[in-house]
């Protein structure tokens, strides 16, 4: 019987132990990965530290889920690495009263991680299925403040614009003019611009006085923006 009611006991304490230990990981992550490499805005590191990374990948892989690359997440599309995620988080800005567009839903994660910060994130995904299972993922998980639509994200999202700040997460051959209009007066942008599998730029984009400014940040390797036909 005792040692039945053990088996049992122990059964019921793994989820509560891998939890634990998942959380330790993405500790470790966010001092190693994160901190480390310079990222300093309080309000994204403690995004990062919040957001269950392990549960936007797919549950095969779920043991590499805080290690420092991007991860395949189906359909030749890739969760980002948590640093480029920190980073493009950091660069933006987010506030606490702000609108957030990103072009890229994918798994999710990135929406997320921005939603814990920010008052509202609109998430554009091409790939109508991938598109769905982040809609699910985040129901499930709770996130009230991310609406996610399928469609191009070339186009932005009119309707709920202007925009803050637009994060987009696959690799376009050039800025979607769609997405500047959509910005706000002082509003921010980063965009990976270059070719598709090749080393692209992450560009930081500054909407004053109606115009974009540009500036190239680091080099990055994207997924690629895809176009609708
Ligand atoms: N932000 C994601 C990473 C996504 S990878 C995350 O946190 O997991 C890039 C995603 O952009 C892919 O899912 C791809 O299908 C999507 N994508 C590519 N071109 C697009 C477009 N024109 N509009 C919207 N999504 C697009």
């Amino acid at each position: 019987m005792k040692v039945v009611k053990l088996i049992v006991l122990a059964i019921w304490l793994l989820p509560v132990q891998q939890e634990q230990d998942f959380t330790k990981r993405r500790e470790e992550m966010v001092k190693q990965q994160i901190e480390k490499r310079g990222i300093k805005d309080a309000s994204t590191l403690a995004a990062l530290r919040k957001t269950p990374r392990h549960l936007f990948v797919p549950k095969s892989i779920i043991d590499d889920a805080y290690e420092d690359r991007p991860l395949p997440i189906g359909y030749g599309q890739t969760i980002s690495q948590p640093f480029i995620v920190a980073y493009m988080t950091e660069i933006v800005k987010p506030q606490p009263q702000h609108r957030v567009l990103e072009i890229g839903t994918g798994s999710g994660y990135q929406a997320a991680v921005l939603s814990e910060i920010v008052k509202e994130v609109y998430t554009i995904e091409i790939v109508d299925s991938l598109g769905s299972q982040a809609r699910n993922r985040l129901s499930k998980l709770n996130y009230k403040n991310i609406t996610v639509k399928t469609g191009d994200g070339y186009y932005g999202w009119k309707d709920k614009s202007p925009f803050d700040a637009i994060v987009v997460t696959a690799a376009a051959e050039h800025i979607p003019p769609p997405l500047i209009e959509q910005l706000k007066e002082g509003g921010r942008m980063i965009i990976p611009v270059g070719s598709p599998f090749m080393v692209q730029q992450l560009m930081f984009v500054e909407k004053k006085g109606g115009k974009a400014r540009t500036t190239s940040m680091i080099p990055v390797r994207f997924v690629p923006f895809k176009r609708s036909q």
